[in-house]
């Protein structure tokens, strides 16, 4: 049996690089993996996990990682956050799988109706639920069609939605999302973003262009469904120009297209809200969910109008593994948790905490040409000086020098050139002022080699 180190709260919240990275223990890891597992999967950092909590994550060398991926924008509530933990063990302990398909159980039903609470949207509403994230927009893609008995589906430029055939065809980016694994699925539309920082027309201009394409190039009575992340994730916490969102939610709404908000990364308190859509009062007729729903475990949802959520024909939607009840209990866990630690209130607060900080390091490095993004979904856009060229270089520098010092950054951006921040929302000020210092530092060092 394998010893494992508590994570949790628990965990000393203390940056501390003790061994060359990676340490012998990961090394040897290394090279087990590479014998055995996929050269198609990458990682981040070269080290392996012993545990995690809050903000911090303990390899099994010692090395102990701030951490300001959250898991891409899962562990919301932090690694093995207690009540998770409490949830899942109770669960675990009862029965861990009969499928809701073929024998229900309460968690399933009460995850549905948490996410029709806390969705925005006074109207009725329904759910189901799925595995991933890529799942749950494939769903709404097929609830949108059932609903609407027509095929096309619009979405963006910079958007991201997962990695299955579907969804490859609705991402934009093709390195490394979806070269050389085409065909992709068919009846699918990308349209023009209004993106601030490289496009100074006003929210409704961008969208009068979109909506111009939908009309001319697609028939807005052949459009299902419209698909858009309220702030784009992978694509470099691109929040569209106000304007631009609620003109292509009233344009959906008075041609009959079912408005999809993918809320996937941007859900669960990321924010400073429950759900992004709720900064422009969008009311989205469907919600995806996923990433920090169940507080790390594998959960997605569609949530919205119960009329287009019941269009579908019995047994037209579910799956195998689609809201296991361990699952179920981690989500109960983890919303209990957002709720108790008034984690919406903890994000906005990280979000000053961490504006303040970059802005200061913008006016000393004229590589960050912009600092944006709305609660602990934070990023920083690096440019050519004195132009709007990206700067994929310094990115890719200055995320590998955190790495090393022991500070987890991720990178995004269809570029190439964002460095995001999505700390756990447990994390104190200390750890991510401290993680922040080591940004600093790494700035000052590659922009003087
Ligand atoms: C991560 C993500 C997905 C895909 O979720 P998976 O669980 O990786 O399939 C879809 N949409 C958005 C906005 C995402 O951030």
């Amino acid at each position: 049996m394998k010893m494992h180190a508590a994570g949790g709260p628990g965990l000393t919240q203390k940056r501390n690089i003790v061994t060359e990275i990676p340490g012998p223990k990961s090394k040897e890891l290394m090279a087990r993996r590479n014998n055995a597992v996929s050269t198609g999967v990458s990682s981040t950092l070269p080290i392996y996990v012993q545990a995690a909590g809050d903000g911090v994550i303990l390899d099994v060398d010692g090395n102990t990682f701030i951490d300001l991926g959250a898991g891409i924008a899962v562990v919301n509530v932090g690694n093995s956050a207690p009540h998770v933990v409490s949830e899942v063990q109770d669960q675990v302990t009862a029965f861990t799988h009969t499928c809701f398909m073929i024998a229900p159980y309460e968690g399933y039903v009460e995850v549905c109706e948490e996410l029709n609470a806390l969705t925005p949207g006074k109207f009725a509403k329904k759910s189901a639920l799925f595995n991933s994230g890529a799942e749950a927009v494939e769903n709404a893609v097929k609830i949108a069609r059932v609903f609407t008995k027509r095929d096309a589906i619009v979405v963006f430029e910079h958007g991201y939605h997962g990695r299955t055939n579907m969804t490859m065809a609705m991402t934009a980016k093709s390195m490394p999302y979806k070269h050389g694994f085409g065909p992709f699925a068919g009846e699918v539309y990308r349209v023009p973003v209004a993106y601030p920082f490289r496009d100074s027309r006003s929210g409704a201009e961008v969208a009068a262009a979109a909506i111009l394409k939908i009309e001319k190039e697609v028939g807005a009575d052949n459009v299902a469904a419209i698909v858009i992340e309220p702030i784009q994730g992978e694509g470099g916490f691109i929040a569209p120009t106000i304007g631009f969102l609620t003109a292509i939610r009233d344009f959906a709404k008075q041609k009959g297209i079912v408005f999809v908000a993918d809320e996937i990364q941007t859900g669960f308190c990321r924010t400073g809200q429950w759900f992004a859509s709720e900064h422009e009062n969008l009311e989205p007729d469907l919600i995806t969910t996923a990433k920090g729903i169940a507080g790390g475990l594998p959960l997605a949802g569609v949530t919205g109008r119960a009329e287009i959520m019941d269009s579908v024909h019995p047994s037209g939607l579910g799956g195998t593994y689609g809201g296991n009840p361990v699952a179920c209990a981690a989500a109960i866990g983890a919303i209990r948790t957002m709720k108790e630690m008034d984690l919406n209130a903890r994000a906005l607060k990280i979000e000053k905490l961490m504006v303040d900080r970059l802005k200061k390091m913008q006016s000393k490095f004229n590589v960050i040409g912009e600092i944006r993004g709305r609660g602990a979904m934070i990023a920083i856009e690096m440019i050519k000086p004195g132009s709007l060229e990206p700067n994929s270089e310094i990115t890719t520098t200055v995320a590998k020098g955190c790495h090393s010092e022991g500070v987890l950054v991720l990178t995004a951006g269809t570029y190439g050139n964002v460095i995001r921040f999505l700390p756990p929302l447990t994390m104190n000020d200390e750890l991510i002022s401290e993680g922040l210092d080591v940004v600093e530092a790494q700035f000052a060092k590659a922009l003087k080699a």
